[in-house]
């Protein structure tokens, strides 16, 4: 087994991986960091967790040891397709060259121009960056790309997955023909072929094993359950999950729940923190000061449960997650793969839970298919029995057990079903801005702008047809008191049966009032 000693890199680095505590490279880095070294453009096939970060900032660092950084020329550029993933480099970069005085410089989006300019300005080794925030400072006329002697691109997969591919051809052209290329993805789909055809020359190709389909300290759990009716599948989802996370008890530290779309992150959320747990929602259209304060207490254990889209917690790097809930199942099988490897990391037990419908069928079958397994099926938790909200005196449904009464309207607004807007990759475009002079650009995207107005609407008529929808989603469909109800009807009457207590009507229920004015 080889060791870092052997890997012919420069004493600073060696010194600040062993300061890392790392004891030996992992296969990328053994297999990646010779030929970088040698000046070879690399293709690496590996996913995030195998080390391949190191796997590029290592010789980097190596090579722009030697040589000195000019104002406004980045002698070397890595491309991430998030933020988030943009600061990990930048965080392990500073890592591996704590011993050398090499400088970087982040530029994402979400942050203001003026301090990344003063950096750039001054001259910069590394420039770590969204590809849409670096066209946006190289169109301002800030920056030049005839220095850059490497470029890297981190996760070119999911660049194609959101729309970057266009961008990081252009870059491409505008860096030198002679620069070195370290080129990351953990799929090769036919336009990354193209691209690596297009752009390396002669690389070394080198591919780790993807990583164990799913690993052996991760037990799976696959609940299915068919909602009462199609449009509260949403909001019945949002039960159950509030259930299995009751039901996990203790040995749920903390989790990353998973949902397809952006609405449904922010409707998870919100529904789970009004029923009283810890939750933070994130994904591409948040603001980037929220996105990282979200991510810093979930990594130091401030924050409990993570409600996240794919492309947000893609490559995030979160050594002990207990959980990975599956809030919707995932459309890709690897995101499947991807997602679940959040939790059970560095040989630590973790759980995966993913709620389906039947017509998630199809998706449940592909992810069996790429794993080569069946997932566990598991019932859907029971619905505590329900308690009557004190002072339910207009005979509303009562409160579900895990929705506490005081939060109960509240809890309501976040389960009505969310309206189904699409939230494909190529949407969370947070970070790739219009091609515009940022004077003139607005505030937002055009892009976010819609979907947060997609989203609000989609609030707004959520919260309109409102009444009694938790214990509602608990009862058969179009019950009298439901029916009642949705014709703007009032109190129960004596003679209408109350329906989903059992032998157990707590009398109050059955006895007619009159309401009382308080204005
Ligand atoms: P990555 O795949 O780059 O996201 O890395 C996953 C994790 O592995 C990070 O927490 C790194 O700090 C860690 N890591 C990288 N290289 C090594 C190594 N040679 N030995 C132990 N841990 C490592």
């Amino acid at each position: 087994m080889t060791r870092f000693s052997e890997l012919n890199l420069d004493p600073k680095v060696l010194e600040a991986v062993s300061e890392a505590g790392y004891d030996r490279p992992t296969p990328i880095q053994e297999q990646a960091i010779p030929p970088a070294l040698e000046g070879r453009d690399v293709l690496g096939i590996a996913q995030t967790g195998t080390g391949k970060t190191a796997a590029f900032v290592l010789p980097l660092v190596n090579k722009l040891g030697r040589g000195r950084a000019r104002a406004r020329m980045p002698r070397s550029l890595v491309l991430c397709p998030t933020r988030e993933l943009a600061a990990q480099v930048a965080e392990a970069f500073d890592t591996y060259a704590v011993k050398t005085k090499l400088t970087r410089a982040l530029l994402i989006g979400g942050v203001a121009f003026g301090e990344q300019d003063k950096l750039i300005d001054r001259g910069v080794d590394v420039l770590i960056a969204t590809p849409g925030r670096l066209l946006d400072h190289f169109e301002r006329g800030k920056l030049l790309l005839q220095g850059v002697q490497v470029m890297v691109v981190d996760e070119a997969d999911r660049m194609l997955d959101m729309g970057f591919i266009p961008d990081i051809e252009r870059i491409f052209q505008l860096t030198p023909f002679t620069r070195q290329t370290l080129f990351f993805s953990a799929t090769m789909a036919p336009e990354i072929e193209r691209i690596t055809n297009t752009f390396l020359q002669a690389p070394v190709r080198v591919e780790v094993a993807r990583q164990a389909t799913a690993s052996e300290t991760i037990a799976q759990e696959l609940i299915t359950f068919k909602p009462s009716r199609k449009d509260r599948a949403a909001s019945e989802k949002r039960s159950n999950l509030r259930r299995v996370i009751a039901q996990e008890g203790d040995a749920l530290r903390n989790a990353i729940i998973f949902c397809n779309r952006k609405i449904d992150v922010d409707a998870v959320a919100k529904s789970l923190k009004q029923a009283g747990l810890d939750a933070a929602p994130i994904h591409g259209d948040l603001d980037q000061g929220v996105r990282t304060r979200t991510l810093d207490g979930f990594r130091d254990g401030t924050l409990k449960l993570l409600v996240a889209s794919d492309v947000a917690a893609r490559g995030l790097d979160i050594p002990d997650v207990s959980h990975v809930i599956n809030f919707d199942v995932p459309t890709h099988p690897e995101d499947y793969v991807h997602r679940i490897g959040r939790t059970g990391r560095a040989g630590r037990e973790g759980k995966a839970i993913t709620l389906a419908l039947p017509a998630d069928d199809k998706h449940v079958d592909a992810i069996e298919k790429l794993l080569q397994a069946e997932l566990p099926r598991k019932d859907p938790p029971e619905a505590e029995p329900r308690r009557p909200a004190p002072g339910a005196r207009d005979g509303s449904a009562p409160v579900a057990a895990d929705a506490p009464a005081a939060g109960k309207a509240a809890a309501e607004t976040a389960d009505k079903p969310a309206a189904e807007t699409a939230d494909k990759p190529a949407a969370e475009k947070a970070d790739k801005p219009a091609r515009k002079p940022a004077a003139k650009r607005p505030r937002k995207q055009p892009e976010t702008t819609a979907a947060a107005a997609d989203a609000s609407g989609a609030m707004a008529a959520e919260a309109t047809d409102a009444p009694a929808e938790s214990a509602a989603q608990e009862r058969p469909a179009a019950t009298p008191a439901r029916s009642r109800r949705a014709q703007g009807g009032g109190k129960p009457r004596r003679d209408e049966p109350v329906v989903g207590m059992g032998d157990h009507v707590p009398e109050f229920l059955t006895r007619s009032f009159q309401p009382q004015t308080t204005d």
